[in-house]
């Protein structure tokens, strides 16, 4: 059923309505994603955000084959990936980070600053420690108003600040959610039995885990668990994280605590190898 949108569920009918009318299921699989977080201060009438093919065609042609100030507000793998591409290709790049570097909730501040230092050699101008007021109109196309006082002009303001799970359907459900949809470790299971979540919206263990590597896994045991069939159940790892980069590209792979210490195994202007321990187990590690 293309261009049909889920709008209700009622679980206790086990039915979902939708714009091309009401189906009843047996089962049902929620995989709905998650869409751009919005905020007040950044509307959608000025401010893009790239979590679709449309989305992304429409800042393409608005962009054109014109050099353009461009703003960049978050400075997470997108906003990173992003402000170097846009810079490569020689567009005057901003980046906003509210951090005090560059993908600062994944990497430890040794990383972060050098890949801030490679960034600005690209040409990218950032700004840390910062959040955004408000997005307004200007002659110069929009202005943009930082929480420490300052502001800057664009052509083009980009929100690349992450992204949250609709939850509507599953209030509707009484599902259990945290930051996402609740479901069982290994079953993938809601808290209602019937219905199934998996991919971006769905919180694990308390935590989204929003990359494509998990999902293959993740549909094979909910098709397992609806035909009847034997599955020894899902089993989550963190994916590798990759920065998709030319001048830093990196690789983080175990899982990371924010919080606990990196130790540098190895670092010289080429190659950076830091690992995290637990227990005197390596539980996590960066290349780059
Ligand atoms: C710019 C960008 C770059 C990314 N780069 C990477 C990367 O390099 N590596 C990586 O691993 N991951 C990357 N990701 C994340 C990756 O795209 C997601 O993890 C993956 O697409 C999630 O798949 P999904 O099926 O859960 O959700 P989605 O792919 O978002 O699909 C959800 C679908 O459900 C539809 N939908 C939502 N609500 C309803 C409704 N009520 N009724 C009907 N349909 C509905 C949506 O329209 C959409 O078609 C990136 C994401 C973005 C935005």
């Amino acid at each position: 059923m293309a261009e049909t949108v889920a709008v209700g569920l009622d679980a206790s009918r086990r039915s979902l309505r939708t714009t091309r009318g009401t189906l009843r299921y047996k089962s049902l699989v929620l995989a709905q994603g998650a869409r751009p977080i919005s905020l007040p201060s950044l509307p959608a009438n000025m401010v893009w955000r790239i979590n679709t093919l449309d989305a992304w065609l429409g800042l393409r042609a608005q962009i054109g084959s014109q050099s353009r100030r461009i703003v960049i507000i978050g400075a997470g793998l997108v906003g990173c990936e992003l402000a170097e591409d846009a810079a490569t290709a020689g567009h005057d790049v901003t980046l906003i980070t509210q951090g005090p570097y560059p993908l600062e909730t994944l990497l430890p501040s040794q990383a972060g600053m050098v890949l801030q230092q490679r960034l600005r050699q690209c040409g990218v101008t950032i700004i840390t420690n910062t959040t955004v007021d408000i997005v307004k109109p200007s002659p110069a196309g929009k202005t943009i108003i930082l929480s420490s006082g300052n502001k800057c002009d664009a052509e083009i303001v980009i929100s690349t600040i992450g992204l949250e799970t609709n939850l509507r359907l599953a209030h509707m459900a009484n599902l259990k959610t945290k930051q996402g949809i609740i479901v069982d470790e290994a079953t993938l299971r809601t808290s209602n039995p019937s219905i199934y979540a998996l991919g971006d919206c769905i919180s694990l263990n308390g935590q989204t885990c929003r990359y494509i590597a998990p999902i293959a896994a993740q549909a094979d045991a909910i098709a397992h668990s609806l035909l009847g069939l034997p599955h020894a159940g899902y089993q989550h790892t963190s994916p590798p994280i990759r920065l998709k980069s030319r001048i830093m590209p990196l690789e983080l792979r175990g899982t990371p605590d924010p919080r606990a210490e990196w130790d540098v195994v190895e670092a010289t202007p080429f190659r950076l190898l830091m690992q995290q321990k637990q227990g005197g187990i390596i539980t996590a590690t960066l290349k780059a």
